[in-house]
């Protein structure tokens, strides 16, 4: 892998600034690709931006910015998206600073901000290198999140196409999936939930299998086919589906698919779960439905009151093996499991020495 810093003035950066929806933003004689066109919703706050024409106006260092080579010879922002689109405003003239705009200015007032020397690292070598650097320097960028990293290293026909149906406000996988996923389309959290969805979590080993696919068909055709197994399976109504968003369906889906289940049975279940108190999670409900497992639902913890006062009464000794602990090498338990109707209050905890608990959970 290389990585050479490079100067660039605001003179050469902002050559040939565009933005437009076919495009995006572009700079650099158009061989930089600022913004795709997808995230044009995606806007920094004013006080950031004047910021940056300030540090500029008065000839102050800005920070480094990292950009990326791809395939073709053009390049990528990796961070300084927004840096880079406040000075290529400013200098089209898009807003004043100061009162003032760019065409405001003395010549020698524009020359000093022409001439202005960004200092610009840019890294070209293998995907799996580039994105280990990315997410090292990222941790202090302010733009990218850990999906569009990802787009930018796998870059090629397969992330293009796939952007289609997961990367824009309004795109299929929003009008079928929204309910059943969090976070947002145009920041790319879409599609990789789709992608951890059908590749078990290993995203990057996926998009790198498949980066030169010429089409991205079957990672559309595998979420309609979740989403469609959620919808059929539990016909969820609208006070449903509030605790449905964020769970992984894709592995539930990939385990239960060829069961079959009783909605409404399923949905009695549900709405007991929704009714106990000691069930503290409640998007855990589902995939506790389907597995049984009870690490799903964080079941309420005794507190330290309830604990104590359960000590205190057992005077120390652990009721499984009979020894003597000191209460910090204790833990709270059920006397009468969760599962079999005990609730998490003081009649119902015991402490146990952590052997015995641990033996007794199975865990
Ligand atoms: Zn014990």
């Amino acid at each position: 892998m290389k990585i050479e810093l490079h100067k660039i003035s605001v003179r050469e950066l902002t050559e040939g600034y565009t933005d437009n929806a076919e495009n995006g933003v572009r700079a650099y004689g158009g061989r930089l690709d600022v913004r795709p066109p997808y995230q044009r919703e995606f806007v920094y706050k004013e006080k950031q931006r004047d910021a940056v024409i300030d540090t500029l106006t008065q000839g102050f260092p800005l920070n480094v910015m990292y950009w990326a080579t791809r395939e073709d010879g053009t390049y990528e922002i990796i961070d300084g998206q927004q840096r880079t689109i406040s000075i290529c405003q400013y200098v089209n003239g898009d807003f004043a600073f100061d009162m003032r705009y760019f065409h405001n200015l003395h010549d020698d007032e524009k020359e000093r901000i022409l001439n202005y020397e960004l200092q610009i690292y840019i890294c070209s070598g293998t995907d799996s290198e580039k994105l280990k650097w990315f997410k090292t320097i990222n941790i202090a960028g302010e733009e990218l999140t850990e999906q569009e990293l990802r787009n930018a290293v796998y870059a090629g026909s397969w992330v293009n196409d796939a952007k289609r149906y997961f990367s824009k406000n309004g795109c299929p996988a929003v009008k079928i999936g929204s309910d059943y996923l969090n976070g947002s389309a145009i920041r790319q959290e879409y599609l990789e939930t789709a992608i951890a969805w059908i590749s078990d979590g290993n995203i990057e080993p996926h998009m790198a299998n498949h980066q030169h696919d010429p089409s991205a068909a079957p990672l559309w055709q595998f979420f309609q086919s979740v989403i469609t197994w959620v919808e059929t399976t539990f016909r969820p109504t609208r006070e449903r589906k509030k605790i449905m968003k964020g769970i992984d369906w894709g592995m539930l889906y990939k385990k239960y698919k060829d069961e079959v289940f009783d909605f409404q049975k399923i949905d009695a279940e549900v709405s007991r779960l929704l009714l106990d108190d000691d069930v503290t999670k409640k998007t855990g409900i589902y995939p506790y439905i389907l597995t049984g497992k009870e690490k799903y639902l964080s079941i309420r913890a005794f507190t330290p009151a309830q604990k104590l006062a359960a000590y205190e009464r057992q005077d120390g000794i652990c009721t499984e093996c009979g020894h003597h602990f000191e209460l910090t090498q204790m833990e709270a338990d059920h006397i009468t499991p969760w599962h079999e109707g005990g609730r998490t209050v003081a009649e119902n905890c015991q402490m146990l020495c952590r052997d015995c608990n641990r033996h007794k959970s199975g865990k």
